[in-house]
């Protein structure tokens, strides 16, 4: 089932979850683990990451350095796959631009419309380690609105060869990312938010968001979201603070702020068993906060770690 049916047919608002794929060589039942205590809160549908190639400089002996290329997590569309038929669950998997050519993100897609996939969020991702922007690949794209037209096009039978008759149309609802503080790269709110227009005006159906820990700031951006014209539906995503490395690592990868109210509860803390509590008492907090503020369903970024998340629903749904 499309997403946005899920959304449209709800008469309540739900969890959905965000997991990663297994790291090559660990145990795919690790990734099973973490879903299997979040099935207690029967979400509609589970998201997978994709995560592009990695460059690395390995040592040789001599002391030079070889450039490797690395694939951390393979198996994007076979994990999904394996998941849906496990679980009998709808999956939601993440595409990306960057290190992708057109070609193969077809390809990628049309993989998953065999497997009967319903739904993809489209993305651009980041720029790899080592550069300093954002690099498309040789017939790839610069920004997630291409791949979302991209798949939209698909929908209408139209693929990227246009030689091609009568060429089967997908049937893919498309979810893309917004930023409630802002992207990174972007000068400014209201550009970064004409930019997510785009995106809908291509094809996009709801928006997820990036985390935040500031449910005035997913307010903002909502009102800002429909003042420029963006009218589908916006799911807010939250993740738990657990231990006190999050404080650098949170703001330094994700370009979010953590409230001086929140940083005040994790200073008093002893030990990362105490940060872990006030993460699930802070997330609670916000969950409950945006349910009654009418938020569709919330978009939980589990990280493999399903601990903390379902003691927040039992307290929040
Ligand atoms: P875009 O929408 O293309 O935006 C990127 C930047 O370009 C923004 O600053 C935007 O304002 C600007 N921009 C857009 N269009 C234009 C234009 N026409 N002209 C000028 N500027 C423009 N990354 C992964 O690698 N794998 C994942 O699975 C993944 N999942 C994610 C899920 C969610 C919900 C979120 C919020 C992020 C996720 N990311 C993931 C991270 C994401 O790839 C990065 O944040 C990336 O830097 C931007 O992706 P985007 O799709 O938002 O890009």
């Amino acid at each position: 089932m499309k997403v946005i049916d899920i959304i449209k047919s709800s008469d309540k608002p739900f969890a959905s979850f965000e997991l990663v794929p297994p790291l090559k060589g660990s145990d795919v039942n690790k990734l099973y683990n973490s879903i299997e205590p979040l099935l207690e809160f029967a979400p509609p549908f589970i998201n997978i990451t994709y995560h592009r190639d990695e460059i690395e400089y390995r040592p040789n002996a001599d002391g030079s350095f070889e450039k490797s290329v690395i694939t951390k997590r393979p198996g994007s569309v076979a994990i999904v796959a394996a998941i849906m038929k496990r679980f009998n669950i709808e999956v939601v998997p993440h595409l990306i631009c960057g290190g992708n050519s057109k070609y193969k993100l077809e390809n990628d897609l049309l993989d998953l419309n065999f497997l009967d996939v319903d739904n993809v969020v489209a993305l651009r991702g980041d720029a790899v380690a080592g550069q300093k922007v954002f690099v498309p690949e040789p017939d790839g794209y610069t920004y997630a609105s291409q791949l979302v037209a991209q798949i939209n096009n698909m929908n209408k039978g139209i693929y990227l060869d246009d030689t091609l008759k009568d060429a089967t149309p997908t049937n893919f609802c498309i979810g893309v990312a917004g930023y409630p503080e802002k992207h990174y790269e972007a000068p400014n709110s209201s550009t970064d938010i004409r930019n997510l227009r785009q995106k809908v005006d291509a094809g996009a159906d709801y928006v997820i968001t990036q985390m935040f820990f500031d449910n005035q700031k997913f307010y903002d951006f909502v009102t800002e979201c429909r003042n420029a014209g963006i009218d589908v539906p916006i799911i807010p995503g939250l993740k738990p603070i657990s231990t006190f490395k999050h404080i650098d690592m949170l703001p330094r990868t994700f370009h979010i702020d953590l409230p001086e109210e929140l940083m005040y509860e994790i200073r008093k803390c002893k030990d990362n068993s105490e940060v872990y509590q006030v993460g699930i008492e802070w997330c609670t907090m916000q969950s409950k906060d945006l349910i009654k503020n009418g938020a569709p369903a919330i978009h939980y970024y589990t990280m493999g770690k399903a601990d903390n998340i379902t003691k927040i629903l039992k307290q929040s749904f």
